[in-house]
């Protein structure tokens, strides 16, 4: 099973970059092998009836990385590339964050391999509660809690809610985040993962000595996370250049109306052809100039094909995994662009999801600006440690925060010693 995991070219990315954060921290081997390998891989198959009458049978994965410290926490992606490789590699990367957060969870992550931009809104129902009935055995508020993640959104959490919620005969809206306001989800969570992007931007703006007015930030994605942290970034003064999503990349040096975008994406399904923006090459994009790169769509993207190539600041990494590690290395060499690592970038998500959770568990309701400021404080103080961590230790944002979070799990399991 190592090897089988191993070869999967995104898990063999998480445990490169474990191995060496381990051999930073010179970790015991027994508790370097206990950190390394997820707790519970599960995989299920979802025949689901299509809307011409055809059955379709789909594979659906859970990862759970570790419950040493908690329930396990993390989203669940709807693409045709899922696979248990890439979602074990997500899991791993959860628990770290959510251990650099200090929040009180491991890390957990789910998938399903289909494409959503084809299948009905009745379609993704049926293979959603499909999913949610079939492992409805190894979840619960207590061990297991999804949130959405690529492809899915408030409405698949509500899907989830209600079919486990059925299954218990009660409500039990604990089970999962990120679901719609009036089944108490948390006022500010689905702003909440684009709204600590861009305030971590800022964090390092600062940290760089730049002013945030008319800074200028590059952006690939225009999903929950991309759009989110671009409204917020305009907010904060600064000027969104370039864009991208599945359907092409515009360009415009003055700055793109947002508002118009959003009303241009929600008639049109993508950011094509939208008449405030000239086209551009998505490969191009992410190697023009500008004070913020930030990729927000899917992991793998600055390779050691571009990563010499890019003309950024701040490297912000919105999306889980965009850096691959031989990028990372030209990066660190370069010592010009300042990284924020994505457990730290996009931490606002899993944060809110938190505070989601221990809202749903006491049955009470903060405010939007309540959430969002305890956002900004959680975020703030994990950004000064890191900050802190990587002056002391001499090293960079990345190792620094994956040392941070592996070496808090490494502890807990330690203490916690080994049953039987
Ligand atoms: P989403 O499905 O809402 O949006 C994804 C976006 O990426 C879409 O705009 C899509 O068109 C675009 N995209 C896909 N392929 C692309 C390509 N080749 N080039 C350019 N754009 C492309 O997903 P999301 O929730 O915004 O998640 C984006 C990333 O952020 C993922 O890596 C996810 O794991 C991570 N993340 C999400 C959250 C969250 O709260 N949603 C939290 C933490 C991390």
């Amino acid at each position: 099973m190592k090897e089988a995991l191993l070869k999967d070219p995104v898990f063999g990315m998480a445990a490169e970059q474990f191995d060496r954060v381990a051999d930073f921290l010179e970790l015991d081997a027994e508790v370097r092998e206990r950190c390394k390998w997820p707790k519970r891989l599960i995989t299920v198959t979802l025949p689901v009836t299509m809307d011409d009458g055809r059955t379709e049978v789909f594979f659906g994965h859970r990862v759970q990385h570790h419950l040493s410290r908690g329930p396990v926490k993390g989203g669940l992606r709807f693409h045709p590339n899922v696979n248990i490789g890439e979602v074990a590699a997500l899991a791993m990367w959860m628990n770290w964050k959510c251990a650099l957060m200090g929040l009180p969870y491991g890390g957990g992550k789910g998938g399903i391999a289909c494409d959503p931009r084809t299948m009905s809104m009745r379609e993704q129902e049926r293979l959603t509660r499909r999913f949610a009935q079939e492992i409805a055995p190894f979840i619960g508020p207590e061990i297991d809690v999804m949130a959405p993640d690529v492809g899915t959104t408030a409405q698949h959490m509500a899907w989830i809610l209600d079919t486990y919620s059925t299954r218990e005969g009660r409500f039990v809206p604990e089970i999962v985040t990120g679901k719609p306001v009036e089944l108490q989800g948390s006022e500010g969570r689905t702003q909440a993962t684009g709204h600590g992007v861009a305030f971590t931007i800022t964090l390092a703006l600062a940290k760089l000595g730049i002013k945030i007015q008319g800074t200028t930030a590059i952006v690939q994605g225009y999903g929950n996370v991309g759009s989110h942290a671009v409204d917020t970034m305009i907010g904060y003064g600064m000027k969104v250049t370039g864009i991208s999503d599945i359907s092409g990349a515009i360009w415009n040096a003055k700055g793109i109306d947002h508002h118009a975008l959003h009303e241009h994406v929600s008639t049109h399904g993508g950011i094509k052809g939208f008449p405030g923006a000239e086209p551009i090459d998505p490969d191009t994009l992410l190697l023009q100039e500008c004070d913020a790169l930030v990729p927000a769509a899917l992991e793998r993207v600055i390779t050691k094909d571009n990563a010499a190539k890019l003309k950024c600041r701040i490297l912000a990494e919105a999306a889980n995994g965009p850096t691959t590690p031989e990028a990372d290395a030209i990066i660190e060499q370069r010592g010009d662009i300042f990284l924020i690592p994505d457990v730290l970038c996009n931490a606002g998500g899993v944060t809110v999801s938190y505070f989601e959770w221990v809202q749903n568990l006491q049955r009470f309701s903060w405010t939007k600006h309540e959430v969002l400021t305890k956002l900004e404080t959680k975020l703030n103080e994990a950004f000064t440690n890191l900050n802190n961590f990587c002056e002391k230790h001499n090293c960079g944002m990345r190792l620094g925060a994956l040392a941070t979070g592996i070496q808090t799990v490494a502890n807990v399991k330690q203490t916690r010693g080994l049953f039987p």
